[in-house]
C-alpha cells in the first residue's frame, strides 16, 4: 500500500522514489516507504488548497471539529501497542517509552477536542450604542506542519490536533527517518471520516518533500520543529511570502542546583534530565550548574550512577535507555565530544561506543559526563542532541543566572533549592519559555511550550498553542446607519 496520503487517497510518489528505513537499535530493515518529491508536495497543497476554499471543513462548528479530534483519540488509544511498536523501530526508543509517548498523544487530541469550541471571540464595548463590534476567531488557512525524528508521533500531535481543532487544513512532513507513526495517524483520521484535502501526508527529506511548505504562496502558516539552522532556513524562506512562522527549535538547558537542594532528588533527577532517550530531547538538562561547594561530591556520585545506566534495544527489559538514531547523529556527537576535549573539558566518564557486541549493530554511546567546563567552550553553548552532560559551576545566585543565560537559546531550564524565595527568583530571571523548580521535564497539554531567544518564535500547547493557528477578525456593525456628510457638508 502506498504511504502518501493526498486529497483522501492513499498514493506512491510520481517519480518513484523509495526510502528504506532501519532501526537504530541493530541497523535492521524495517520498511521501504514512498519518498515525495517537490511534486508531489505540491500536489498535497493543491489539496489542502481547495479543501480549505472550497470545502466544508472550515465552516463545521468547531463542536464538530472538537468532537472529531475526541474520536481520533480514541482510535489512537486504541492503536496505542501499535503505534508504539512503530515508534520504536523507527526511533530505538524503548517500547515502554514508546507507550508513555503515545499516551500523551492521545492527550493532546483530547485537550484540544475539549478546548477546541470553547473560546469563541468576544464582543467589544466601543462606547457607541449603535455599533455591535465583535472579535472573532478563524482559521489562517493552509498550513505546512514540518516535524522532528525524536518525538515522532508527539511533535506532530503538538501541530495536527490545535490546527484541525481551529478549521485549518495541513500538509504534515514528518522526519524522513521516523514516518510510521505519521502514516498511521492518517489511517486514523481516514477512520474518523475526515474529509479528503484536509489533512495531507508526504514523507521525504526537508530539502526537497518540506521545502515547498515554506515557499508556495497557497500555504498560509508554516510549523516547524526541529533544529535551529533548519528554522532559520525556513524563516528566510518564507520571508518572500510573508507566512506566519511558528518555530519550535533547540535548546542548551540549564539544570542549577544549588548547594540548600534536597540533593538526593537533585541528583536522581539530573539523571533524568540529560540522559532521558540518551539525550535526544530539545529540553534535556545537558548543562549542569552546580554550586561551587558541592561540586566534587554531586558530580562523583552523578559520575557514579552514569555509569550504570544499561543501554539496550527498544524490547530489551533490562535497557534503560536505547542508541542514537543514526550513524550520522552518533558521529555529530563523537565529533562535539571530542571539540569539547580538546577546548580543556574533563572527560569524567562515557566519550565513547559501548563495547559490547550484542550492541555493536545499533548507534549506541555511553552516557558522558565532561567536568571542568565553563561557559566560552562550544560544548557548553551548542546544543550535542545526545547524552552529553557539561558540568560548570557558580558561587552565587547572580552568578548562576548569568552563566545559565548565557547562550543564544532559552527553551528551558530547572532550578533546584530548598528555598522557596530563592527559586521563585531565580526563576524569574532565568530567560526561558519553560523553568522547573525542584523538578525536571514535565509537561501537560494544557501549558504553553516554546522558547526564548533563538529557540524559536510562538508557543505550542495551552490556549496560546491554538491561537498560533487563528486569525482575529474585528467585525463592526453599525446597527443604525445614517448618512455622514464628511464631504459635501457646505452643500
Ligand atoms: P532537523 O532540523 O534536521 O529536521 C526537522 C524537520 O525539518 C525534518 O522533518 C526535516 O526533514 C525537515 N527539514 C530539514 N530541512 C528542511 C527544509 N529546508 N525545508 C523544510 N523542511 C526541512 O531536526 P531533527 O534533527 O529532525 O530534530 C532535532 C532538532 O529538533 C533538535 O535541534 C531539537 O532540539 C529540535 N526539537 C525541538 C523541539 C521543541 O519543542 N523546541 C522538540 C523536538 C526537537
Amino acid at each position: 500500500m502506498p504511504d502518501l496520503y493526498i486529497d483522501g487517497s492513499w498514493v506512491g510518489a510520481r517519480a518513484g522514489g523509495l526510502r528504506t528505513i532501519c532501526c537504530p537499535a541493530d541497523g535492521e530493515l524495517v520498511a521501504e516507504v514512498d519518498e515525495a518529491g517537490a511534486e508531489d508536495t505540491e500536489v498535497a497543497i493543491e489539496a489542502a488548497h481547495r479543501a480549505f476554499h472550497d470545502g466544508g471543513w472550515s465552516a463545521t462548528s468547531s463542536r464538530d471539529r472538537g468532537d472529531l479530534l475526541l474520536q481520533v483519540a480514541d482510535l489512537l488509544e486504541r492503536d496505542t501497542d501499535v503505534i508504539a511498536r512503530m515508534e520504536s523501530l523507527d526511533t530505538g526508543k524503548r517500547f515502554v517509552e514508546s507507550q508513555y509517548d503515545v499516551a500523551d498523544v492521545v492527550s493532546v487530541f483530547r485537550h484540544y477536542g475539549r478546548v477546541a469550541a470553547e473560546d469563541s471571540g468576544r464582543v467589544v464595548d466601543t462606547g457607541n450604542a449603535d455599533v455591535v463590534s465583535r472579535i472573532v476567531h478563524e482559521p489562517i488557512g493552509v498550513c505546512g506542519l514540518i516535524t522532528p525524528w525524536n518525538y515522532p508521533l508527539l511533535q506532530v500531535s503538538w501541530k495536527v490536533a490545535p490546527c484541525l481543532a481551529a478549521g485549518n487544513t495541513f500538509v504534515l512532513k514528518p522526519s524522513e527517518l521516523t514516518p510510521h507513526s505519521a502514516i498511521h495517524l492518517m489511517r486514523v483520521f481516514e477512520e474518523a471520516g475526515l474529509p479528503p484535502g484536509v489533512g495531507n501526508l508526504v514523507l521525504g527529506s526537508g530539502a526537497v518533500a518540506g521545502a515547498p511548505l515554506s515557499t508556495d504562496p497557497r500555504v498560509d502558516m508554516v510549523s516547524f520543529t526541529g533544529g535551529v539552522e533548519t528554522g532559520r532556513r525556513i524563516m528566510a524562506a518564507a520571508a518572500p511570502t510573508v507566512k506566519k512562522v511558528a518555530l519550535e527549535l533547540g535548546g542548551k538547558n540549564p539544570n542549577v542546583v544549588f548547594a540548600d537542594a534536597d540533593l538526593e532528588v537533585a541528583l536522581d533527577y539530573a539523571l533524568t534530565a540529560v540522559f532521558l532517550h540518551s539525550g535526544q530531547v530539545c529540553s534535556a538538562g545537558a548543562r549542569l550548574l552546580v554550586e561551587e561547594s558541592i561540586h566534587d561530591s554531586f558530580v562523583d556520585a552523578l559520575v557514579e550512577r552514569a555509569q550504570e545506566i544499561r543501554l539496550g534495544g527498544p524490547f530489551d527489559d533490562s535497557a534503560e535507555t536505547g542508541p542514537l538514531t543514526s550513524e550520522a547523529h552518533r558521529d555529530k556527537v563523537e565529533a562535539y565530544v571530542a571539540r569539547g576535549l580538546a577546548e580543556g573539558a574533563v572527560l569524567r566518564c562515557g566519550g565513547a561506543r559501548p563495547d559490547d557486541p550484542a550492541l555493536g549493530t545499533g548507534f549506541y554511546y555511553l552516557p558522558t559526563v565532561l567536568d571542568g567546563c565553563t561557559s566560552t567552550m562550544s560544548v557548553t553553548q551548542d546544543e550535542s542532541f545526545g547524552p552529553v552532560l557539561t558540568v560548570e559551576t557558580f558561587r552565587d545566585e547572580d552568578e548562576a543566572v548569568t552563566i545559565a543565560n548565557d547562550s543564544i537559546y532559552g527553551l528551558a531550564g530547572a532550578v533546584w533549592t530548598q528555598d522557596a524565595g530563592r527559586a521563585q527568583r531565580v526563576a524569574a530571571r532565568l530567560r526561558m519559555g519553560t523553568v522547573w523548580i525542584n523538578d525536571y521535564h514535565p509537561y501537560v497539554p494544557q501549558a504553553e511550550w516554546g522558547g526564548y531567544k533563538q529557540s524559536g518564535t510562538g508557543r505550542e500547547l495551552g490556549a496560546a498553542g491554538l491561537d498560533e493557528y487563528r486569525e482575529t477578525k474585528h467585525v463592526w456593525h453599525n446597527i443604525r446607519p445614517a448618512v455622514q456628510r464628511w464631504f459635501g457638508s457646505g452643500e
